[in-house]
């Protein structure tokens, strides 16, 4: 009865997000079919593409718990021509896709930034200013920021980690190079700049409860944020987190709550972009799937030219050997699956930045 009541609620307090969380295998089955029908109805049965190139792996931080942190000397640098970046945007927009994601590591040096500047500008002008374009390049300063928008990206994804400043400082190094303070700042000047502004966090993390997550949640609301993605945090090897190994979830019990956290959030923001992680993926071969079904509207296809195997963030990750039209075949077939449609040709912006 409780969750019945809880699910016809108009607004979730932290008790009643907790309680969704925990829910069991009955009741999670009740919480998909409501954010099923919230985003049925505010959103449609429709998913956008964002063509993903993660043109470079250099990075100046050392967050524990990434692959391509500084500090790894396993790691194979690399940082791809422009020439080519260009040719994979080219390839998004003639297979419709309407927008694309660029991805990095975090630099803020010039050379970075103004190559930057120079992809935004090529990719507008390649595509007749058509390309939808999302940036997720980390923290820069206000101008570099204005000077992005100003030259085409109009969304940014800028993940928080975990909302819990005490969190936050476990899985990031202590120096002012890994500051929550400076990150939520960063959002901050993101939307008053007018980007559409994504964060997110990883669900699973070590040291993480279910009362962390219920406050992410209560974060992104309170942060009245456009655009989420979340996803199943996995371990690497050559990082400094890979010593808490045995104390985590299962990668199963990760997946299934990362579900529940879309889920949820689907009912308290109805109309913002969630994104079908990644890393749902190298968990279970349709993870991004089930959670189109349940909830997401964004998925990434990975067109990243070369050097894909060179972006190792977590283990397992998928997709690393393809092409990237064995990647677009597949994944419409899928998407059709969930009784979804892919909105080909459109940016798919969040209806939530729009109404604002
Ligand atoms: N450097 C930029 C940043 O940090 O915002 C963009 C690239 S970063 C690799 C993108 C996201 O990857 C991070 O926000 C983090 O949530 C995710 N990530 C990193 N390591 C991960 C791991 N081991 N498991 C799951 N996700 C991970
Ligand atoms: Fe660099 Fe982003 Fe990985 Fe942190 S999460 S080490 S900033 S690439």
């Amino acid at each position: 009865m409780k969750i019945d009541e809880i699910l016809n609620k108009k607004e979730l307090c932290r008790n009643d997000i907790i309680f969704l969380l925990k829910a069991d295998k009955e009741n999670s089955k009740k919480i998909f079919k409501k954010s099923e029908e919230v985003k049925n109805l505010h959103v449609g049965r429709i998913v956008y593409y964002r063509g993903l190139v993660e043109f470079s792996n250099k990075c100046t931080k050392n967050c524990y718990y990434c692959g391509i942190r500084a500090a790894n000397k396993e790691s194979n640098r690399f940082e791809i021509d422009d020439d080519l970046i260009i040719n994979a945007v080219k390839f998004a927009y003639d297979n419709k896709y309407g927008s694309i994601v660029m991805q990095a590591g975090e630099r803020e040096d010039s050379k970075f930034i103004d190559k930057v500047n120079r992809l935004l500008i090529k990719a507008k002008k390649i595509t007749n200013n058509k390309i939808g374009i999302t940036i997720s390049l980390g923290e820069q300063n206000e101008n570099v920021y204005k000077k992005w928008y100003e030259n085409g990206a109009h969304r940014y994804l800028l993940r928080i980690e975990s909302s819990n400043k005490e969190l936050y400082e476990k899985i990031h190094p202590k120096n002012s190079h890994h500051n929550f303070d400076r990150r939520i700042n960063c959002l901050k000047l993101l939307k008053k700049i007018g980007y559409q502004t994504g964060t997110g966090i990883m669900v699973g993390l070590p040291f993480q409860n279910y009362e962390h997550l219920a406050d992410d949640l209560l974060f992104f609301k309170n942060f009245d944020i456009d655009m989420v993605g979340m996803g199943p945090y996995i371990e690497h090897e050559q990082t400094p987190l890979f010593k808490y190994k045995e104390s985590l979830l299962p990668l199963s019990e990760r997946f299934d709550l990362t579900i529940k956290m879309i889920a949820i959030l689907r009912i308290m923001m109805k109309n913002i972009n969630i994104a079908a992680a990644t890393a749902l993926q190298a968990i279970d071969p349709v993870g991004r799937e089930k959670a189109i079904k349940i909830g997401a509207n964004i998925i990434m296809p990975n067109i990243t030219p070369t050097n894909r195997s060179d972006y190792q963030l977590y283990e397992n990750k998928p997709c690393i050997d393809e092409g990237a039209d064995d990647c677009t075949n597949c994944l419409e077939v899928r998407v059709n699956m969930t009784g979804n449609k892919i909105g080909y040709g459109e940016w798919g912006d969040s209806k939530h930045y729009a109404i604002l």
